[in-house]
């Protein structure tokens, strides 16, 4: 029989193609509509993306659950606890997806400092013979913060070397194999840097981390970009930041309220914004599907999982 595997909220078409050569997947669908599901007993699976919610209503209401494979690094939105207590695993697609994400922090940085965005509709809207830009910012020798020296930060830091930047670093511990300073207090990092970059997990430990101290000590020349998830900044601490010139600008690829950010920084000059791009590239997004349908197939084999969360 086709195992039927639920999913959490609409998935990537490249992780739905590869489930269906060899399951039938239902949903997303309201809580009531999974109550009335036929096969809703006999569910072993829940697919998810790095953003999906999965709540301990959506795992309670399937008594088979064995695991939620999640194609995304993150999974601040599985509640992993109730899913250890349900005896249920949890994996993710960790390491794919570090290039992209690190290329994409440092295309942030170069962005807003450069004035990349503004630079290209300079040229489109024909101001260019009229005049030149005023000048920007070098990044190039900037003394770089990453909050999160994980995976993906210590990728942004391999490729920050390239471009003469003294790198220094906060994370739960320091980490003795890399040549980088260990900063523990996230304010005093900020004071020792000009461009601070985010990539921790989001979630409760993390949540508002770059408050209205942080960006004041980061100051007036200092840039942010954050590529981790949008709770880790107090969003409405960061407008008015950049509102006041209490830091220079910000390059953000994730917000607070996805897709809807504050509608301040739509019009603000010193703000470059992507819409969660971080891993969105052709090759990574296949890797991703490729990794957490492998999970899936692992666990309906009874072979190991190949990447289950530190938690599990
Ligand atoms: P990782 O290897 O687990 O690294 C996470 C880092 O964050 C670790 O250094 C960890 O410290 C640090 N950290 C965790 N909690 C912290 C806290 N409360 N205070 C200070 N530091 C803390 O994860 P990764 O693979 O690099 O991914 C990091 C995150 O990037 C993901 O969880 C996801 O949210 C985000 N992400 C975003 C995109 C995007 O599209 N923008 C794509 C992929 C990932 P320790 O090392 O000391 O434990």
């Amino acid at each position: 029989m086709t195992p039927t595997l639920l999913a959490a909220s609409p998935l990537n078409p490249l992780f739905v193609k590869a489930l269906q050569t060899k399951y039938s997947v239902i949903g997303p669908m309201s809580h009531d509509a999974l109550m009335a599901h036929p096969d809703r007993e006999l569910i072993e699976v829940i697919a998810a993306g790095g953003e999906s919610k999965v709540p301990a209503s959506m795992m309670d209401a399937l008594p088979a659950l064995k695991l939620i494979s999640v194609m995304g690094v993150g999974y601040d939105g599985v509640d992993v606890g109730h899913a250890i207590q349900r005896g249920a695993m949890v994996t993710h697609t960790p390491n794919v997806l570090n290039d992209d994400v690190a290329d994409l922090a440092i295309a942030l940085m170069l962005s807003v400092t450069r004035r990349i965005p503004q630079a290209h509709q300079f040229v489109r809207a024909g101001e260019w013979a009229k005049g030149g830009l005023p000048l920007a910012t070098k990044l190039s020798g900037m003394r770089l913060g990453i909050v999160g020296m994980g995976r993906i930060g210590q990728a942004i830091a391999h490729r920050a070397e390239a471009f003469g930047m003294p790198i220094a670093y906060t994370a739960r511990s320091a980490k003795s194999n890399l040549p980088y300073t260990f900063v523990a207090d996230i304010e005093a990092l900020a004071s020792q840097v000009d461009m601070l970059t985010l990539i921790t997990p989001g979630g409760a430990g993390t949540h508002h981390m770059v408050n209205a101290a942080v960006l004041k000590a980061l100051g007036p020349k200092g840039y942010i970009v954050n590529v981790a998830r949008g709770s880790v900044i107090d969003e409405a601490a960061l407008v008015e930041a950049l509102q006041t010139g209490v830091i220079a600008g910000a390059g953000l690829d994730v917000f607070e309220n996805e897709p809807t950010p504050l509608p301040a920084l739509l019009t603000m000059d010193n703000v470059v914004l992507t819409p969660h791009v971080g891993s969105a590239t052709d090759a990574t997004r296949q890797a991703m599907a490729d990794l957490a349908t492998a999970n899936i197939n692992r666990h309906f084999a009874g072979e190991p999982l190949e990447t289950p969360v530190p938690e599990c």
